[in-house]
């Protein structure tokens, strides 16, 4: 990076930190972005900032959004008796584009990874709870992937829901 211009390096070392981006990849963006109309530059950068600034976390089920809940848990038509239960807002996406599923959702912002020191506590599982309790709640569908952290939480949510009246239905998500 030494023969890079200082802003240059600082824009590398930036991009540099996003998942899956090395330093090689970050170089060629940069010189991507340098050679790109202003116009385009500054439509980039604010669209990084805007979703920071406006995207929020549904009050209902933790799925991203602009509004206080998001569009599906405003939505009248949705069952409301049945929740999927997915680890990130791209599973929730994944599975609304596939269509034909009627119910709710909530999302975990994440999967148990005892290794990497994700217990149930870095879950959003209290949101949950709170749900199933207040008892609407007839079905939950765990959509959690089909890895080892995946796995285990199905198993985790099993084991907290067991004792509820609760239909506990596992498919399985994503790539093993
Ligand atoms: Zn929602």
């Amino acid at each position: 990076m030494k023969a890079y211009a200082q802003p240059i390096k600082k824009l590398i070392s930036e991009l540099g930190k996003l998942p899956g981006i090395g330093e090689k990849t970050a170089a060629r963006l940069a010189n991507y972005i340098l050679r790109s109309t202003e116009d385009d530059v500054i439509k980039l950068a604010e669209s990084i900032v805007e979703v920071k600034k406006k995207i929020r976390l549904c009050r209902v089920c933790l799925n991203l959004t602009e509004e206080d809940t998001c569009y599906i848990c405003s939505d009248a038509s949705r069952d409301k008796e049945t929740i999927c239960v997915v680890e990130d807002p791209d599973a929730l996406a994944a599975i609304e584009e596939s269509g034909g599923y009627r119910g709710t959702y909530h999302v975990l912002h994440g999967a148990l990874a005892p290794l990497d020191g994700i217990g149930p506590d870095n879950l959003r599982l209290g949101e949950l709870v709170r749900r199933i309790d207040e008892g609407q709640v007839k079905e939950i569908i765990v959509a959690t992937n089909t890895n080892v952290q995946g796995e285990s939480t199905a198993l985790l949510l099993t084991r907290m829901f067991k004792e509820k009246n609760i239909k506990l239905t596992r498919i399985a998500m994503g790539m093993p």
